[in-house]
């Protein structure tokens, strides 16, 4: 059992206001396995505050950026230390199966601090231009200020990584408020920022629900916000940032498309799939879960999937042989099951679809329905679940038609043995990233969705600039 009594804020641990606590459960057991104090108001306040000071009062802004990539460079290092108890907590908490956890939470959090070490130590924040009206100019890039970043259960290392990395590089500082349903974790991540010994004030977590998210998002002191989570909430998080001209990056839900074409290496599919469709149990942003088959490969791929997925090993995500592992929560596994249900209605059942074999624990079985129609509900909304729908499409046209339609647009993957084919299809796709013949987002480009995915982009050196402001210093004389 995990207690913890304290926050991470101002470079210290300190008391909360309130005495209210977040129970932590397992997603396997069901049991209660830690509890953390729940923040309130008071609590954002004075993180907020922190930030400030540190902002204004430290050097912490206006230092070489190589002196802020060197913090970053310790803090990779002290993650990394902590890899083994970072990835057990996140698996216990959300059931991501553990050899996920420790490629994408611990592996992939690590390169992607390591490669904002590194670019922060070669930003270049003023550049000067002549200007065509013949005097200079200075642009110089500044830091935004004061971020409030929001993360959700699903994978809440990484997602925290993809606002801390970029908003320190640029010299901004960053008040965290964790989902109650993951909060054990930032506990680890904070540990490792304490060894980092960033300045006080640079980096501050205060675990909370929605209210508390709300508040911090329309904090007077909170300079930018940094959101990933439901398309709801993002969208109700960018009217209220609106009103307040406040920067916004919404990082929301996905129903992301897989086309297969014609030509395309079946077990290349086969083995890729888990990645690009299942990742964490499908509880990923850019799952592919509409696979979209030719007519003349339909039957083929129907019983070669259905057989994968079959097979999968359902299970306690701790364990190695586990592929798929328990929802993060009970309202969540109750809101996939209701999906399945819907796709009865909807499909023909080719996997899964019975209630799951464990006694205990937020599981379903992983489930393929076939012949989905693209404007069935299971088609159409994010389940966030292991739940895949196979359409068929007869030509290339109308496969691009047939992923193009959905209101989301995150993710996305082309199966081809024609690399030039498959650049062809990728590049009418109308979302922010697509794997060839897998999916994984890479550190050094842009992520990010188009329509209800959300607004702005994470990672590469794009995400830099989310967290800067631009200032223009005209030399006259
Ligand atoms: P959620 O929107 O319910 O909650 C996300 C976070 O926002 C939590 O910390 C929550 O407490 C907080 N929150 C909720 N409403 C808020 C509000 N009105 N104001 C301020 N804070 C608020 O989402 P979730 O269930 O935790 O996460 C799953 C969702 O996140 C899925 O839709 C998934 O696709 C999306 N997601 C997107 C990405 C991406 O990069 N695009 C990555 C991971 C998850």
């Amino acid at each position: 059992m995990q207690q913890h009594h304290t926050f991470f804020i101002d470079g210290g641990w300190v008391n909360p206001a309130s005495s209210q606590r977040i129970e932590v459960i397992s997603a396997t057991s069901e049991q209660v396995i830690g509890s953390v104090p729940e923040g309130s108001n008071a609590d954002i306040d004075r993180a907020v505050a922190a930030a400030r000071r540190a902002l204004t009062e430290s050097t912490w802004a206006s230092c070489a950026p190589a002196e802020r990539g060197a913090a970053l460079g310790r803090f990779a290092d002290a993650l990394e230390k902590r890899g083994a108890r970072l990835a057990e907590a996140v698996s216990v908490q959300n059931g991501m199966p553990i050899n996920t956890a420790d490629q994408l939470e611990v592996g992939y959090t690590v390169a992607l601090i390591r490669y904002y070490a590194a670019l922060a130590s070669n930003l270049q924040v003023e550049e000067s231009r002549p200007s065509p009206l013949g005097f200079n100019t200075l642009v110089r890039r500044e830091p935004v200020g004061v971020v409030g970043a929001i993360i959700p259960w699903n994978f809440p290392v990484i997602l925290s990584m993809m606002k801390i990395g970029p908003a320190l590089a640029a010299g901004c500082t960053i008040v965290l408020k964790p989902s109650p349903g993951t909060v054990l974790d930032s506990y680890i991540v904070a540990e490792a920022a304490e060894e980092a010994q960033f300045p006080p004030g640079v980096i501050n977590w205060v675990p909370g629900g929605r209210e508390l998210g709300a508040y911090l998002v329309s904090h007077p002191g909170v300079d930018k916000v940094a959101f990933t989570g439901s398309t709801a909430a993002g969208r109700s998080i960018g009217e209220v940032c609106g009103r307040l001209l406040r920067p916004v990056s919404l990082e929301l839900g996905g129903k992301s498309a897989s086309i297969i074409l014609e030509d395309a290496n079946i077990d290349a599919v086969l083995a890729g799939l888990p990645a690009a469709s299942l990742t964490s149990n499908g509880q990923a942003c850019f799952s592919c879960t509409r696979i979209l088959v030719p007519n003349s490969r339909y039957q083929e791929f129907v019983d070669a999937i259905a057989a994968t997925v079959s097979a999968y090993v359902v299970g306690d995500p701790l364990d190695r042989a586990t592929q798929i592992g328990p929802m993060g929560s009970a309202i969540h596994r109750d809101r996939v099951e209701g999906y399945i249900a819907k796709g009865r209605t909807e499909g023909k059942l080719v996997a899964g679809g019975r209630p799951s074999a464990q006694a205990r624990g937020w599981f379903v079985q992983p489930t393929v329905f076939a012949d989905v129609s693209n404007t069935a509900t299971i088609a159409q909304e994010e389940i966030f679940g292991p739940v895949l729908s196979i359409i068929r499409y007869a030509d290339d046209n109308e496969a691009i038609r047939i992923a193009n339609d959905s209101a989301y647009g995150l993710g996305g993957s082309v199966w081809s043995t024609d690399h030039a084919r498959a650049f062809g299809m990728a590049r009418r796709m109308a979302t922010g990233t697509v794997g060839i013949n897998g999916y994984m987002p890479d550190l050094n480009a842009p992520f990010g969705g188009i329509k209800a995915s959300g607004l702005g982009r994470e990672m590469g050196p794009e995400s830099v600039s989310a967290y800067q402001q631009l200032k223009s210093m005209y030399v006259l004389g």
